[in-house]
């Protein structure tokens, strides 16, 4: 039998995420975390699909991603998903940054390994973390292909207008000072499937891509292609996150420094953990932000409509940038979950010939769906993302030869 099953590893500076899928028919075979690597109690949850999916939980120190990575192949053994298998056909890792070289999945050998380390200076909380993954996969299983699947790659179709900061020319590339975005395999998989929602090919449509969770980033993609997205040379650009501020005025830094007196590594925490909602209103989870908004909590609501604010300001300069749009998606944990912020996002916007249906906002499903009325000129939609299966997707493509077919799959 050939190998058709894709182990997929997302690693944190102290987390593992991963699933494990069949690629046959794109089932997940099992998934699960490692949370607190290096700290004293680490916690495996591991959930295996194939029966019952009853999750399992192991605490006990985990040293570090190479002891995380050996309990969780001990975990798939048990189910008899071992990594030993020769069913395993490769392992994708999610990489946050692949600079402007990597512009698709990559197969990974030495001198990948050391361009994402040249990376590290534009992605020092992602990379190493990442790099880790790699290494340790890399020595558990040497005889394995192990693809780089870049969370940046969706975006490098970028014209230089947009990817580039209206900053000194000599400077910027001195330290490839550009914009780069994130998110882009949920934003690919996204534009993909709202594409396939609306009956198209994904080279027939234009779509707003708004990726709404902890993080959050908005993309234009004109006929499968993206053409800006809000994040920059960092996450940190663009919409108002959870923790993060997204756009300011440059100038706002300089201020901390020569009046707040703050130093740079403090000015890195406020605007990365302590800004956006968290910032705002003291919680970050849009449910209890909503929670407080209901019970007239003025703080939440001012949280709300600041976010809701900036959220709108990108559908119209993305509406802008595409000249004609055919579909606004909403995605991740809050753009998937949240009718109240799909409402008030495109409230308003009739005159763009965009509406949301309140029945069909209300809906809940884990499906692609419409939710704007029949007679819309745009649609609008909720389609759930899922980083893990495209990984999955671009990794098997890769391994299987059918690579330049990858686009079309998902
Ligand atoms: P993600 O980063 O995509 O996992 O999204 C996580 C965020 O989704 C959380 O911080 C919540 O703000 C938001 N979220 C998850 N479930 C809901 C829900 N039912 N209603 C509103 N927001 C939600």
């Amino acid at each position: 039998m050939s190998a058709t099953r894709v182990l997929v590893l997302n690693s944190g500076s102290s987390s593992l995420k991963y699933q494990l899928l069949d690629m046959r028919d794109r089932t997940r075979l099992a998934m699960g975390l490692v949370e607190r690597i290096g700290e004293r109690t680490g916690r495996l949850k591991h959930t295996p699909l194939t029966g019952d999916g009853t999750s399992r939980e192991t605490t006990g120190p985990m040293a570090d991603h190479e002891a995380a990575l050996k309990a969780v192949a001990q975990e798939l053994a048990s189910d008899g998903l071992g990594l030993d298998s020769p069913e395993l056909a490769a392992i994708g890792h999610r990489v946050v940054h692949g600079g402007k070289l990597f512009t698709r999945p990559t197969l990974i050998d030495d001198s990948v390994l050391a361009e994402i380390r040249r990376l590290i200076p534009v992605a020092p909380l992602h990379n190493p973390a990442n790099l880790t993954g790699i290494l340790t996969a890399r020595a558990l299983r040497p005889d394995l292909p192990q693809v780089a699947v870049f969370d940046t790659a969706f975006h490098t179709t970028m014209p230089e207008e947009a990817a580039r900061y209206a900053i000194d020319v000599r400077t910027a590339d001195e330290h490839r000072i550009r914009r780069y975005g994130f998110h882009g395999t949920s934003h690919a998989f996204v534009s993909r499937a709202t594409a396939r929602l609306l009956g198209k090919d994904p080279s027939e449509v234009n779509v707003i891509v708004l990726h709404l969770g902890n993080g959050a980033s908005a993309s234009a993609v004109r006929q499968g292609r993206c053409v800006d997205t809000s994040m920059g040379l960092t996450p940190l650009e663009g919409l108002v996150m959870g923790t993060r501020s997204g756009d300011l005025d440059p100038a706002v830094i300089f201020h901390l420094v020569r009046v707040g007196g703050m130093s740079t590594d403090e000015i890195d925490t406020l605007l990365n953990k302590k800004s956006g909602l968290v910032g705002l209103c003291g919680d970050n989870d849009m449910r209890e932000i909503r929670r407080r908004v209901d019970e007239g909590d003025e703080q939440a609501r001012l949280a709300f409509d600041i976010y809701i604010h900036r959220l709108k300001k990108y559908i119209g300069a993305y509406y802008a940038v595409l000249g004609r749009v055919d579909a606004v998606a909403f995605t991740a944990g809050v753009g998937e979950n949240a009718a109240p912020v799909r409402e008030a996002a495109v409230a308003g916007l009739e005159g763009l010939g965009l509406a949301v249906d309140g029945e069909l906002n209300a809906v809940r499903s884990d499906e692609p769906r419409l939710i704007s009325p029949g007679h819309a000129r745009v649609a609008v939609a909720v389609v759930p993302t899922d980083e893990e299966l495209e990984i999955a997707t671009q990794t098997y493509a890769l391994v299987d030869g059918s690579a330049d077919r990858s686009e079309g799959l998902t």
